[in-house]
């Protein structure tokens, strides 16, 4: 039966909703996809729910193709089990927590690997029962700080989240290489342009870690691609190339220089530059940073960032890296926690010997030299030198990136575009395998602690994802795969004669196999024609004038191409 708009729970809105800031929030609200319940919670209407429903369909059609295996959670989720992998605290205020009426504390789950690990090892023992690959599609909880852009930043929002669990590592790599398969099988037939982009892998490091990136001008992250390799990277996790480490013992000693007023970059340069003997560019003076940064549940502590004076520290690329812990500028009551510093003046040299923490961006080279504070009012000192002056707590990438910035693998061109993250493939390894013991028997009776893979696609956030990048001036213009009819029909015209061919092509296309929507509602042609661009499905076909000549009009929403085809052959024409 094709559905008829006089009958379908739809209204269509003429003005943009007040709080959307992206397009595709604006049209999905107009053209009757989605409602606002409260920031970042949205009711799904009928034709977004069957888009939702479709996104889903594909997302596990291909799951079941490498071999997972669908299971469903709850949602709701004691407060034990994410005690005991430390999520409880670890996810910080990002967490629903809440109580049932004995007061005992519970959570709505934002993400389950400890759920999928208990289940793993409840039901498993033997090293024959491995590999396996479990997911579920299901609504996930997360508190966010900035719920907006509508579906794509949900504080309820649907995931397919998989966990692939394996006895070795290359059982792990093996199953990490199926999930970016599917996803790539996925995206593509989602219709969606994107890339695979190298992501951070948090506090476990070092382990494989990729997203999927779909371009938007709207997205939340930015990534770099170079011109020259297939080098494609978020700017949280992008190595960019850095000079070659120099000889400590190679610069002149470090001297201390005189410069009264200069607490800013500028100022020091220019102050410095006055001098007959020595001149310099910011891209020389080291500046240092104050942060602050908290663990879960901690309090906060000072940490110094070091980056070339031309640069600015990136809080976003730095807070993806220290991700769960918190990163912010220090304020002036924490700073003075550390009586030796003195704002506008700091340098390296004794924070070591002061206990701050100190990191500098992997660009301040060892052995490189530069110019930088002398920790007193009006002093700063040249020629200060990591591994001779002073030796960093570590290294992080801390500098803004910018458009013409090198790779690190080829030295080519970088170029930043921003972007919505997708999916996410994910090597864990063993954190939740050790935080709770789940071992396989081996064939000699020995355990083997097993080794996980971690995998999301944001379901619903995909919605807004294809309507990001396929929408036009006109309204949504859904894929053929996702859209929730093939059809949409529109008689216009006086006289019931229209309505009559219109209602008949309709329920013959639907008997061909095809999904219509038939506009049979007593409205203008205009309004009509207007809802037809604005809902978006992939076909609108008319009925109207052209019938005198025995003709129909078929318009392709994308390229917006109109034909004339014959009445009679239009079922084949259209099946
Ligand atoms: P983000 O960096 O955007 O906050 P994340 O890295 O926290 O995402 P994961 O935990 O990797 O996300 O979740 C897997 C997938 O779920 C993501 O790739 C994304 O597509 C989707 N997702 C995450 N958070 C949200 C959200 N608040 N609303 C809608 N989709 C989301
Ligand atoms: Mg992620």
């Amino acid at each position: 039966m094709p559905t008829r708009m006089s009958q379908l729970f739809l209204r269509t809105l003429r003005d943009d909703p007040a709080d959307a800031e992206l397009p595709s929030h604006r049209l999905l609200v107009r053209a009757g996809y989605i409602r606002r319940v409260s920031p970042g919670i949205y009711t799904w209407l009928p034709l977004g729910k069957q888009i939702l429903d479709n996104v889903a369909a594909v997302v596990r059609e291909e799951m079941n193709g490498i071999g997972a295996q669908e299971v469903q959670f709850p949602a709701l989720l004691p407060r034990e089990i994410y005690e005991s992998s430390g999520r409880w605290t670890a996810y910080g205020d990002t967490l629903f927590r809440l109580a049932d009426r004995k007061g005992a504390e519970h959570l709505l789950g934002p993400t389950h690997e400890e759920m999928f690990t208990l289940l793993v090892k409840s039901e498993l023992s033997s090293y024959r029962d491995y590999p396996v690959t479990l997911y579920q599609i299901q609504t996930k909880y997360r508190d966010e700080a900035r719920p907006r852009a509508g579906l794509l930043r949900g504080r309820e929002f649907v995931m397919k989240d998989s966990y692939s669990f394996d006895l070795d590592d290359d059982g792990l790599q093996a199953s990490y290489d199926a999930h970016r398969g599917a996803y790539q099988r996925i995206f593509s037939r989602l219709g969606l342009d994107y890339r695979i982009a190298f992501a951070v892998s948090g506090a476990m490091g070092g382990s494989a870690s990729e997203e999927f990136l779909a371009p938007a001008e709207y997205g939340e992250d930015t990534f770099v691609q170079c011109a020259n390799c297939d080098y494609t990277a978020n700017t949280e996790a992008v190595e960019i190339r850095v000079p070659d480490p120099q000889d400590p013992s190679g610069h002149p000693a470090s001297e201390l220089l005189d410069t009264p007023n200069t607490p800013t970059i500028e100022t020091l340069v220019d102050v410095v530059n006055e001098r007959r003997d020595f001149t310099i560019t910011a891209a020389e003076t080291l500046k240092n940073v104050v942060l602050k940064t908290r663990e879960p549940g901690g309090d906060w502590q000072l940490l110094i960032v070091g980056v070339p004076g031309d640069r600015d520290v990136d809080m976003k690329r730095l807070a993806g890296q220290l991700e769960p812990v918190e990163v912010e500028v220090a304020d002036a009551e924490l700073i003075k926690t550390a009586p030796d510093l003195v704002p506008g003046y700091i340098g390296p040299q004794r924070l070591a010997e002061w206990g701050v923490r100190y990191l500098v961006d992997p660009t301040v080279v060892p052995g490189s030299a530069w110019v930088t504070g002398a920790n007193e009012t009006g002093k700063h000192a040249a020629d200060v030198v990591r591994g001779r002056d002073f030796e960093p707590t570590g290294e992080i990438g801390a500098v803004e990136i910018r458009d013409g910035d090198r790779c690190g693998r080829c030295g080519g061109e970088l170029s930043i575009a921003r972007g919505i993250e997708i999916g996410h493939v994910f090597q864990l390894g063993r954190k939740y395998a050790d935080a709770f013991s789940l071992d396989a028997q081996g064939a000699d009776g020995e355990p083997i602690r097993i080794t996980m893979g971690s995998y999301g696609v944001g379901v619903s956030r995909a919605v807004a994802a294809v309507a990001e990048q396929t929408l036009d001036g006109s309204g949504l213009c859904w894929p053929a795969s996702i859209a929730p009819y093939d059809i949409h029909i529109v008689p216009v015209g006086k006289g019931g004669e229209q309505l009559e061919v219109a209602t008949k092509l309709a329920a013959d296309l639907e008997a061909a196999g095809r999904k219509v929507l038939l506009d049979d509602r007593d409205a203008s042609a205009g309004a009509k024609f207007a809802d037809a661009d604005l809902l978006g499905m992939p076909t609108i076909v008319v009925v109207g004038k052209a019938l005198a000549e025995g003709n129909i009009e078929i318009k392709d929403r994308k390229s917006g191409e109109r034909r004339a085809v014959p009445l009679s052959g239009a079922v084949a024409e259209l099946s």
